[in-house]
């Protein structure tokens, strides 16, 4: 009889890879210890949450499937305005200003047929949702819950947990108990909330980032004994443990597009002819066709100015994973230093900020920038031919994850930009 073979992957959001520590996570730190750990784990461009579960969900860089970060331009009138790719309807306004939600299948797609996944979320409803948001598998999320062909789950198919610590423990109980052990699906996905909530609350090395740290680690352990469960009846799990990307702290937030309307590079305030879709350490420039003439003007405006470290127009964004189009013109990352904070965690980051996405306040914890810290996040894989006890110091990235999963699976991973991780 050959075994059955699935995969569990499990995401701790925010959780950077420096504090991957016995003394901080001790079940995580033994577990990395006993599996391959990928040591130069890389984030995409943004380090936000939902493009990167974009990226884990369908193996590809931004540039190809088309989330372009937490917050982006959509088509309005003439111009753009920015949209919260957190909100749950932003599915539905990708799908009406362009057609299609994502511009590549994810691993629910993919999987539909091969054994289907479940995907469970208590970060923000878009980082659940564009995971899976046509609806290929399940997805339970405390702002709704769906099943193949959008169908609504009720209450005796998933939980509604609450946003904190509390929750993200009664999701990790459910999902070991009901997905792991009665469901079973090929792909089961757990992302908690935590460590990344308790970063932004307060000072990282504070008690409460501690605190949120402890809490993601428990709710390992209860997932790492279901897994091991599953193998002990004879199933060949593969069971991949890491973050989104990491947080450094905030020393200073600039309203990017403010100082643009001062300059005389932008209309005004609300005008829709040059907008900024900030992403915390970084922000996305929309420019409509209109005026275009302006993006050599903006660029050497931006490059310019203190508060900014990188500026990438038209092509140069493929570097990093973004491309032009769409109105999407420039990107550009924040300025930041590997100083410490008054805990001695290193990484300061400047935020770029709006009215509408204020930010988190100084001292607390954020990114979506290029700051070392903010991204590296962590990986660890187990079983599924992964070599126990060994250490990867190449780099990986979150676009190899659905490569790696689709390796294991015997299933094809075209149209994909990662590649399987070296599994010795
Ligand atoms: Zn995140």
């Amino acid at each position: 009889m050959s075994a059955e073979r699935r995969v569990v992957l499990m995401i701790c959001d925010g959780h950077r890879n420096d504090f991957v520590r016995p003394d901080t996570c001790p079940n995580i730190h033994a577990f990395g210890q006993r599996s391959r750990r990928f040591m130069r784990h890389r984030a995409i461009f943004p380090s936000a949450t939902r493009a990167s579960a974009t990226s884990i969900a369908t193996g590809c860089w931004p540039a190809n499937h088309g989330l372009h970060g937490n917050t982006m331009g959509l088509p309005d009138g003439d111009g753009h305005r920015v949209h919260d790719v957190g909100d749950p309807a932003f599915v539905g306004k990708l799908r009406s200003a362009f057609g299609r939600t994502l511009e590549v299948p994810t691993m629910a797609q993919r999987l539909a047929a091969h054994g289907g996944a479940v995907i469970a979320s208590n970060v923000s409803p878009g980082a659940a949702y564009f995971q899976d948001p046509d609806h290929y598998g399940h997805v339970v999320h405390r702002a709704g819950s769906f099943g193949p062909g959008g169908s609504v789950l009720g209450l005796d198919e998933a939980p509604v947990v609450s946003h904190d610590y509390a929750g993200d423990e009664a999701l990790a109980e459910w999902f070991a108990t009901e997905v792991l052990t009665r469901r079973r699906p090929r792909l089961s996905v757990l992302w908690l909330a935590n460590p990344d909530l308790g970063m932004h609350a307060a000072p990282l090395g504070s008690p409460t980032h501690l605190e949120a740290i402890a809490c993601a680690d428990r709710a390992f352990a209860r997932v790492e004994a279901a897994v091991e469960a599953l193998r002990s009846e004879g199933e060949d799990v593969l069971f991949l443990v890491g973050s989104d990307h990491g947080q450094e702290s905030v020393r200073e937030r600039v309203a990017v597009a403010a100082r643009l309307v001062e300059a005389g590079l932008k209309d005004g305030p609300d005008s829709t002819d040059v907008v900024i879709a900030p992403q915390g350490g970084s922000g996305l420039l929309y420019v409509a066709d209109r005026a275009r003439g302006r993006i050599p003007a903006i660029a050497a405006f931006l490059e310019a100015q203190p508060y900014i470290e990188e500026v990438f127009t038209g092509n140069e964004m493929l570097a990093i994973g973004q491309r032009p189009g769409n109105g999407l013109a420039i990107v550009f990352a924040m300025a930041r230093s590997a100083e410490p904070n008054p805990f001695g965690v290193p990484g300061l980051m400047t935020l770029c900020v709006s009215d509408e996405k204020p930010g988190k306040p100084e001292g607390h914890g954020s990114h979506g920038g290029l700051g070392d810290f903010e991204c590296h996040p962590f990986l660890i894989a187990n079983g599924g031919g992964f070599a126990a006890g060994t250490l990867e110091h190449g780099v990986s990235r979150l676009i190899d994850i659905a490569p790696t999963v689709m390796r294991f699976l015997g299933l094809p991973r075209d149209g994909m930009d990662g590649l399987p991780l070296p599994q010795d």
